[in-house]
């Protein structure tokens, strides 16, 4: 049987859903009996090519991220919003309710501690969004791993199910949003 393909990635995310999915632990030695990585953080390959599934971490807050989505959903034939920051823009989606102006002053001109007051621009930074998006705002989602982040159960769970050829069908027991 050919492996799957996966690529995965970190948008406006605080890499804690990887960490979960790496807190599968042993269980990933099996796993990586059936799976391959294609762009991932966990390895060097730096553009998703044509993949079986897609797992998205972190919601949109500047360009760069909505250009890797975009490759994502492009190449990845089964696309997945892991977590409550690409479900709904989580935590960081807080800033919403400030001006980006108001953030961006307040972290690098007005903030306790800063030496050398500046609002960093270069032309290699990604230019910030006005708001913090979902990622369902920007292209089409097949599925949704809720949590903050889900547990390693939910992967397997969902994973074992596409792995399966099955329609994923998460247990209640395993659903929540914290
Ligand atoms: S859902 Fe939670 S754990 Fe996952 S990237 Fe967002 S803040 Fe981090």
């Amino acid at each position: 049987m050919s492996k799957l393909r996966i690529a995965t990635t970190s948008l406006a995310g605080c890499f804690g859903c990887h960490m979960s999915f790496l807190d599968m632990d042993e269980r990933l030695v099996e796993f990586l009996e059936h799976v391959e990585f294609d762009r991932s953080p966990l390895n060097d390959i730096k553009n998703c090519g044509p993949c079986d599934i897609g797992l998205v971490e972190g919601g949109l807050c500047n360009g760069d991220n909505v250009h890797v989505l975009r490759e994502f959903r492009a190449n990845c034939r089964v696309l997945i919003a892991v977590g409550a920051c690409a479900i709904n823009g989580g935590v960081p989606a807080m800033r919403n309710h400030f001006d980006l102006s108001a953030c961006l002053e307040e972290s690098y001109l007005n903030g306790i501690g800063v030496e050398n007051p500046q609002i960093p621009y270069d032309a290699e930074l990604p230019l910030l969004l006005d708001k913090v998006h979902p990622i369902h705002e920007v292209v089409r989602v097949d599925y949704y791993l809720p949590g903050c982040p889900p547990s390693p159960e939910e992967f397997m769970s969902v994973l074992g199910d596409l792995l399966e050829g099955r329609e994923p069908v998460l247990p209640k027991k395993l659903l929540h949003y914290d």
